[in-house]
């Protein structure tokens, strides 16, 4: 079952691109991997569960790194965050997949300067300026999800991590928004849970 989600940023957009080095990064880097969206949406709902009482609900071992993650599930068994995105040595990779519809090489850009920090010191690298293309805020990137799970416990999870995203961050900390469309009418036993998520994700936050 595939869904679009649009995802507006409010602040300037920067994801993929590696910050390594003095080279300059141009567009041709600034593609918006599914895999950053994958990860962001991730990171927001294990904070997210562990914020709320929907936790009671959805199992996590709240593991980024595969090899912890190998580590925690080697009964087998995965946590049902796990079973939603992925986990190290599974047959398939989670319940879904993105694809991204818009062409961000078509999108409006502009170039930053930026300072490169260095980890240990937390201070800039000596000659580290440079500079890497953004996306001005108020640009919609649409995308497409393909859910394959029939297991609408584990769509519900899907939903919430988009909620989640929403008070999140992407990439570089862009403050970002999203609506998702509405297919309450071709899932099987839309019960009123499900419908309150997708209503609160038709519009808009902001
Ligand atoms: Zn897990």
């Amino acid at each position: 079952m595939k869904f679009k989600v649009w995802i507006k940023n409010y602040t300037s957009l920067t994801i993929g691109g590696g910050s390594e080095g003095k080279a300059d990064i141009s567009i041709s880097d600034l593609v918006i991997p599914p895999s950053s969206i994958k990860g962001a949406m991730r990171t927001a709902i294990n904070f997210y569960l562990k914020e709320t009482d929907l936790k009671n609900k959805y199992s996590s071992c709240y593991e980024i790194r595969p090899d912890k993650i190998k580590e925690r599930h080697s009964n087998g068994k995965p946590c049902d965050v796990c079973k939603l995105f992925g986990y190290p040595d599974s047959k398939d990779i989670g319940c879904f997949t993105i694809n991204v519809v818009t062409d961000v090489e078509k999108l409006p850009k502009y170039v930053l300067t930026r300072v490169s920090i260095e980890d240990k010191t937390q201070k800039a690298k000596e000659g580290a300026l440079f500079s890497q293309e953004t996306i001005p805020p108020e640009n919609e990137i649409e995308i497409e999800i393909d859910f394959r799970c029939d297991d609408n416990h584990m769509l519900k999870l899907l939903l919430y991590s988009l909620s989640a995203l929403r008070l999140w961050r992407l990439g570089r900390n862009s403050l970002i928004d999203l609506k998702v469309e509405d297919i309450c009418q071709k899932v099987n036993n839309c019960d009123n849970e499900m419908r309150e998520i997708f209503n609160s994700l038709k519009d808009y936050m902001w």
